[in-house]
């Protein structure tokens, strides 16, 4: 089905369909992964003018790819976007982002809690370069207001953020950025396309890293970043010259774990609100931090602008972190892993992966109790994930 069809149809359809068919080869039904680093033309003429934009078509795989021209193409649908380009990582996707919006002198307002590589690269690469980054307290919406209206070029988000699961209500903040003419980026990575859609709710760009949630399987990595065609163009441009292109053959592993987005992502959903509950319901847990419970302090606005509440969810163990190993030792359904995203069951100590080289102190200041566990849930049936919690706990 031709894309321009695909804008009335649900998530779950355009995630099978979106792009698809721009690449059928030989009544293939699935697309080709074009292997081809350069690509030649019988005309000189055909080659010109695909090469000054006036046809369509591809030169060079850093620049554009057909395998990955799908990918991005299925995105941009789900993200209802008008434009999208990819990147070789998630963070090829940010670092490009902040690199072609923002120059010396100028300023960028965002929160602690966005994820790790992405706090280095305010808190380090930036100010190296005159870029100053004011990061306010994740929940605090005045401190962020304030900082945007003193006057910033850039308001960078991230919601739900990590490990605590904050939630920030972007109407809101979008609004007020907006009011001042600036740029608003998203990092939509632990929401998904299919539980929040922050183009929708206003902001100017959205990325994603696709090694999560929108390859789901753990094999691959990749990131996307959507928006209107010119924002979009100026991303591209950085990213052919600076090089962190996604490859065709990665490309087709992204496209074929999205075709299961809708489906993974309900699943995990579900399981992760089940699981919330279980734990919060044990005696062993401190706290359980998922934005589904009505417990969380974000669950409100979390309600209003997701359609799901996602499969990353946190919880502390009382005691401390002897209790945490304890319980981790014994899990057998879960990958003691970094990452999120996948069909199965990642977990571990922030203490350990996001935030092990922040100190005791600054963790604290974050709200990461020493024995907080980050679950990323997978698809598995949540009452076998539960039954292992079950016996895992028991031996602290
Ligand atoms: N954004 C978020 C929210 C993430 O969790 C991650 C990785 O964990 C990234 C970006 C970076 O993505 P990648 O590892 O694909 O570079």
């Amino acid at each position: 089905m031709k894309s321009n069809k695909m804008n009335n149809k649900k998530q779950g359809t355009k995630a099978v369909w979106g792009g698809q068919n721009e690449l059928f080869y030989q009544g293939a039904t699935q697309v080709p992964i074009v292997n081809s680093v350069t690509f030649g033309y019988d005309q000189v003429d055909d080659w010109f003018d695909v090469a000054i934009g006036k046809k369509e078509g591809h030169i060079y795989s850093r620049n554009t790819n057909p395998t990955v021209a799908v990918f991005e193409e299925k995105v941009r649908i789900l993200e209802n976007a008008e434009a999208a380009t990819s990147f070789s990582t998630g963070m090829a996707a940010i670092s490009s982002t902040l690199s072609t919006f923002l120059s010396q002198g100028d300023r960028v307002v965002s929160i602690k809690d966005t994820y790790g590589g992405t706090s280095v690269i305010f808190l380090e690469f930036l100010p190296k370069n005159g870029i100053e980054a004011s990061l306010c307290e994740t929940t605090n919406h005045e401190e962020i207001e304030a900082e945007v209206k003193k006057g910033c070029k850039m308001l960078y988000l991230e919601t739900p953020t990590n490990p605590t699961l904050k939630v920030l209500d972007l109407k809101r903040l979008i609004k007020v950025a907006h009011e001042s003419g600036t740029l608003v980026v998203v990092d939509n990575t632990f929401a998904t396309p299919i539980n929040q859609n922050p183009l929708e709710l206003g902001a100017d760009i959205v990325l994603h890293s696709a090694t999560k949630y929108l390859g789901g399987h753990s094999d691959a990595m990749g990131g996307v970043v959507c928006g209107n065609k010119d924002l979009v163009q100026q991303i591209f441009h950085y990213r052919e010259i600076n090089g962190a292109s996604l490859q065709a053959n990665t490309a087709y592993m992204l496209i074929r774990g999205i075709q299961t987005l809708e489906l993974r992502v309900a699943r995990q959903n579900e399981n992760a609100l089940k699981l919330a509950q279980y734990l919060e319901n044990h005696e062993k847990v401190e706290q359980v931090f998922y934005p589904g419970l009505a417990s969380h302090p974000g669950h409100k606005i979390a309600s209003g602008q997701m359609k799901g509440f996602g499969g990353v969810l946190s919880f502390s163990l009382k005691g401390g972190f002897d209790q945490v190993k304890v319980f981790l030792n014994h899990l057998e359904l879960a990958h003691l892993a970094a990452s999120l995203g996948s069909v199965s069951t990642l977990i571990g100590p922030p203490k350990v992966t996001s935030h092990v080289e922040a100190t005791e102190e600054e963790r604290k200041q974050l709200g990461i109790p020493e024995s907080l566990i980050r679950c990323a849930v997978g698809i598995e049936n949540i009452e076998d994930i539960i039954a292992d919690f079950d016996q895992a706990l028991l031996k602290i």
